[in-house]
């Protein structure tokens, strides 16, 4: 027979999914250690490593069948607009995508959004947005501290993931409506391999 490689579960190396992606894994009873800053980690009692990897690069990783499987934020998955399959949603990681503009804005509703600009890490999901909603806006895409846009007068408002909404509060804006709700969600590649079957019991 033909030895098998091992399966690969990729999980965000380092953030907010982080410790909850290993304990998930450890509550399927897989045992590891982590040992510095390694990107591998292999299970001691199960034929699986653990890639250690960005968050935003995991629906890739899965879609190139690099990784079996992915722990990542639904949100994630949505903007890559990746080839992957959720397989379950996980219950953490809970954020909320949402549109929210400077204290004292004349932007009161979603139509006053039409022809501003707004700033965001997920011009995916927002252009997605504004389509069905047929506005017309000028979406900025950035790569990190989105909440301070409005303020240098980059952009009218933003479109960023928020979870207390403390941040938001901390920049004096207001959140003016939500656009997607998510959480983690792990994630499998579209082949089939009895092991990934065989994972999916644990
Ligand atoms: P990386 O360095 O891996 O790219 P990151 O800075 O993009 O990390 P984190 O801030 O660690 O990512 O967030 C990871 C995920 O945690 C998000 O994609 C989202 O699904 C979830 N999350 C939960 N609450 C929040 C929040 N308040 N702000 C941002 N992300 C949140
Ligand atoms: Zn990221």
């Amino acid at each position: 027979m033909k030895p098998t490689n091992p399966l690969r579960i990729a999980v965000q190396s380092n953030g907010r999914l982080s410790e909850p992606s290993r304990e998930y894994l450890r509550s399927l009873g897989l045992q590891f250690n982590l040992n510095g800053r390694t990107l591998i980690t292999p299970c001691e009692n199960y034929k699986l490593d653990i890639l250690h990897l960005r968050d935003d690069d995991i629906p890739e990783y899965v879609s190139r069948e690099v990784a079996d499987f992915g722990i990542v934020g639904e949100n994630v998955v949505r903007e890559k607009e990746s080839r992957v399959r959720i397989v379950k949603r996980l219950g953490f990681g809970f954020c909320k995508l949402v549109i929210a503009v400077p204290e004292g804005s004349p932007i009161q509703s979603v139509n006053d959004l039409e022809g501003e600009r707004i700033a965001t890490t997920y011009p995916h999901v927002l252009a997605g947005f504004f389509r069905e909603n047929r506005i017309n806006a000028a979406i900025i895409p950035i790569e990190g501290s989105v909440e301070i846009a409005p303020s240098l007068n980059l952009a009218d408002a933003i479109c960023d993931l928020t979870q207390t909404g403390k941040t938001l509060k901390e920049n004096h804006l207001v959140p003016l409506m939500t656009i997607m709700e998510s959480e983690a969600v792990l994630i499998e590649s579209m082949i089939s391999r009895h092991e990934k079957l065989e994972f999916l019991k644990l």
